[in-house]
């Protein structure tokens, strides 16, 4: 689905070129988070391949809060540039919100902007977030009913599990948003049709949190490098312990796979189930904040 995505991003780019328009996304990664910088390579070679002349400015850690307010107003200015992402996290020296609120509203690939966050609030066109944008355009294109579905959203960031929150009441679900003061969490999660958890710890929602045949969308990127974590996430599966025992290290969401995912009657993996079709949205956000920029 997110290849499909990325070849609908990649039409629209080509009619826009037909007009000698080429969508332009800059992406900022400061330090060298070696997540972060996984991240923005994937996200520069997504977008070149999409035909979007993308351009990553790169900054040592140490770069001063000033530089960098001052490297985004730069791309503010310049023509050229439809989309701007800054990469989080930003070093603790730098206040992420002030740097995401120097974003031109009408360029924020991520759509973490207030004026956007506001206009997604109240219905109003506006760059989604990335993640969450992927997420209701794969219930959609797979037919999950969400009108009128119990949908409990575990994490309230405002990266994902906020907008995640809005978009599913714009489809017409009844949604609830847990987090970690939330009270029997499991039983507020067993009420749930459509259960999604963006949280961070690795294999948090287990079984017990899922009704039987429920959608799960697990949302976490968590790296495990306990062997006999692996081997609980993963029993009896040979792959996922020798890719462990190569790298030292695998990949998990915030379900359990071994517990929850058998409960669900459709869930996405980790990997390969959020994390592509998040790419593929930042790139249909950049080609769309083109065609709105630039008419
Ligand atoms: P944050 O850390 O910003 O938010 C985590 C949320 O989870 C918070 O709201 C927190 O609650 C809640 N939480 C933490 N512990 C518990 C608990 N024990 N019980 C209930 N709720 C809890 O994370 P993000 O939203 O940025 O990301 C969540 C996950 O999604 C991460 O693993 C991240 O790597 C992944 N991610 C994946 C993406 C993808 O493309 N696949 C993109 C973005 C994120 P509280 O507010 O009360 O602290």
């Amino acid at each position: 689905m997110a290849k499909a995505i990325r070849a609908e991003v990649a039409s629209g780019v080509a009619s826009l070129a037909e007009r000698g328009l080429v969508p332009g996304l800059a992406v900022v990664l400061v330090g060298e988070d070696p997540a972060s910088a996984v991240y923005v390579a994937g996200k520069g070679a997504a977008a070149r391949e999409a035909g979007i002349a993308e351009r990553t400015l790169r900054f040592p850690a140490g770069l001063p809060e000033a530089e960098l307010l001052a490297t985004v107003e730069g791309l503010n200015r310049d023509e050229a540039v439809d989309a701007i992402l800054v990469q989080l996290p930003l070093p603790a020296h730098i206040d992420a919100a002030r740097i995401l609120e120097a974003i031109d509203p009408r360029k924020d690939a991520d759509g973490f902007h207030p004026v956007n966050a506001g206009r997604l609030l109240q219905g109003k066109p506006a760059p989604v977030p990335c993640t969450p944008a992927g997420i209701i355009e794969l219930l959609t294109r797979e037919g999950v009913p969400l009108r009128g579905t119990r949908a409990v959203v575990v994490g309230r960031s405002d990266i994902v599990g906020k907008p995640m929150a809005l978009l599913l009441l714009r489809k017409d679900a009844t949604v609830t948003i847990a987090h970690s003061k939330t009270k029997d969490l499991p039983g507020l999660c067993r009420e749930a049709d459509l259960l999604v958890a963006a949280i961070g710890r690795p294999g948090f929602v287990t079984g017990d949190f899922v009704k039987e045949g429920a959608v799960l969308v697990d949302v976490g990127v968590n790296r495990v490098t306990s062997r006999a974590d692996v081997e609980r996430f993963f029993p009896g599966n040979a792959a996922r312990l020798a890719s462990f025992d190569k790298k030292g290290s695998t990949l998990v969401g915030d379900c359990d796979p071994a517990t929850a995912f058998p409960r669900a009657s459709r869930y996405t993996p980790v990997p390969g189930g959020v994390g592509p079709l998040t790419i593929a949205h930042l790139l249909k956000n950049t080609l769309e904040l083109c065609v709105a920029r630039r008419g």
